[in-house]
């Protein structure tokens, strides 16, 4: 069974839409898919229309991006009510951020001398609820003036660049308890990569998050090393948290980072699903079903 907990489609920054993105999941023999957009559950929908047709089975989710003792953490939300207000009105303010971000973004790039608009952009970014830094990235990709992703953000959009511009994120304890009021779970995505600063998220930080209602860490990540891996696999098993592995698939806008890449293992899976149901069930909200062609297999 191949579990893919967290990935892209282009309702935020990944490249296929969500109907492509569980074809080309059942394609690649991922069983399991969680479809992560940024701060949007724009997707959801498709991709439950898709799951139905091919019999992948889909755990709806939301990376939302927060903030933790100062620094950006992206929080995985599955399965909450999607129209919980209190939750609706934070992703809104969430994208009306980064919606703001991107004018000042271009407007740094062009003191630097280079020649981009937001036309460039919208050229690249597809059918997104919001064009973010990795749209910009693919412009300058498009554009020549940088080779990947990697070296935009390396050169120009990462926090230590000379374009980049601080924006809006949700607070994290607060986020990890809305989205319990929406009848959902959260797991700390990638929350040891290399280009993020982790201090905050040491063993006291991750502790206090559990406390807030957290329930599991990514642990099996690509921009996690072996022995961070380890590592993190030791203090979630001490914290009692759910460990989670997954592509993080971007489509093409990323590359090594293919479907069904890194996976979660079933009885982890089954814990994050029981956690849920607790947490629909005492919500009292209408949460989305974990979809599945047919239970009785
Ligand atoms: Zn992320
Ligand atoms: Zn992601």
């Amino acid at each position: 069974m191949r579990i893919d907990l967290h990935t892209h489609s282009d309702r935020s920054d990944g490249t296929d839409p969500p109907a492509e993105l569980v074809r080309r999941a059942h394609e690649q023999g991922v069983d399991v898919l969680g479809l992560t957009d940024h701060d949007t559950a724009e997707g959801w929908q498709e991709a439950a229309d898709a799951a139905r047709r091919t019999g992948v089975t889909l755990v709806r989710g939301i990376e939302v991006s927060c903030r933790f003792g100062g620094y950006g953490v992206h929080l995985l939300a599955y399965l909450p009510d999607p129209t919980y207000p209190p939750l609706v009105a934070e992703l809104q303010r969430v994208l009306d951020g980064r919606n703001a971000r991107l004018p000042a973004t271009l407007e740094r790039l062009r003191r630097l001398g280079i020649d981009i608009d937001v036309d460039d952009v919208r050229a690249v970014a597809g059918e997104t609820a919001a064009m973010g830094r990795p749209h910009v990235a693919d412009a300058l990709v498009a554009l020549g003036v940088v080779r990947d992703r990697n070296a935009a953000f390396g050169r120009f959009l990462g926090p230590q660049g000379p374009a980049y511009v601080h924006r809006y994120a949700a607070e994290l304890e607060a986020m990890i308890c809305t989205v319990a009021e929406a009848g959902g779970v959260t797991v700390v995505a990638h929350p040891w990569a290399s280009r993020h600063d982790h201090s905050a998220l040491d063993e006291r930080g991750l502790a206090r998050l559990k406390a807030a209602g957290l329930s599991g860490i990514e642990v099996d990540h690509h921009d996690h090393p072996t022995g961070t891996r380890e590592r993190l696999r030791e203090l979630a098993r001490r914290l009692e948290l759910v460990v989670t592995g997954s592509s993080d698939h971007h489509g093409t806008g990323k590359p090594g980072h293919e479907l069904g890449s890194l996976t979660t293992a079933p009885e982890q899976l089954e814990r994050l699903l029981d956690l849920a149901s607790a947490a629909s069930a005492s919500s009292g909200r209408r949460t989305p079903e974990v979809l599945q062609r047919s239970t009785a297999s």
